[in-house]
């Protein structure tokens, strides 16, 4: 069942389309204003917002720039009047669509379906990020970024530490790293990790004086949160 979060100080409006939305078949939660509205957004599992402009403490506006800095949810806007300024910088900030007020829960009915349509789509192929800190490792683009500035890595270095990644707070033998990292061309010779390790620590560890591989003396290689 999809959940859907209504944001909106008017309480007869909120309780209109809670009634609506539930008998459609949605689970419904409602915040009254802004900064309510952005804390449920930001951890709670919801599959769209409503989101109306004009609220009291943070806006419409703001909440939507917020949300968009952590997630892709599907937002529809509610603006009061047809201010076209309100629409334009609704969408600005990354909202899906909008609906001016007063509308046809048809409409809006409709436009829900079609916004959760596209995030299931969407979902479908969702990128795939691992991160330790600051260091983001993107699965689908093949891609590393410290903060904003991307790493290039060669093919080995790049496994190499996706697998570090992926496994975590856990320490992995030099055997472990061969046998997942390399094919067997390689097998037994353990030192190339101990190479490749080094040139993951001068690209990343060296440059950006972080301490992100550590070493375990005697058994291998750890990276931590
Ligand atoms: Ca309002």
């Amino acid at each position: 069942m999809s959940k859907i979060l209504i944001v909106e100080d008017e309480i007869k409006i909120a309780r209109f389309l809670e009634l609506e939305l539930k008998h459609e078949g949605y689970d419904v939660i409602i915040a009254g204003d802004g900064r309510t509205g952005l804390e449920k957004a930001l951890n709670e599992k919801i599959d769209l917002i409503i989101l109306d402009i004009m609220l009291p403490g943070i806006s419409g506006i703001e909440v939507c720039r917020r949300i968009r800095q952590e997630s892709m949810v599907p937002i529809i806007m509610l603006t009061a009047k047809d201010d076209v300024t309100d629409k334009v910088a609704g969408l600005d900030m990354g909202a899906d669509d909008y609906m001016t007020k007063p509308f046809a829960i048809e409409e809006l009915l409709a436009r829900i379906r079609v916004a959760l349509n596209r995030k299931n789509y969407m979902s479908d192929k969702k990128v795939e990020t691992l991160q330790v800190g600051d260091l983001k490792l993107n699965l689908s683009s093949r891609t590393v970024f410290y903060k904003e500035d991307e790493i290039i890595l060669t093919k080995k270095e790049f496994e190499l530490l996706e697998h570090l990644m992926k496994n975590r707070n856990v320490v992995l033998t030099r055997e472990q790293l061969l046998n997942n990292v390399w094919d067997y061309e390689y097998f037994g010779d353990t030192n190339v990790v101990d190479v490749y390790i080094r040139y993951l620590r001068q690209k990343i560890d060296e440059k950006y004086g972080i301490h992100l591989i550590s070493t375990v003396r005697g058994v291998g290689y750890i990276i931590k949160d």
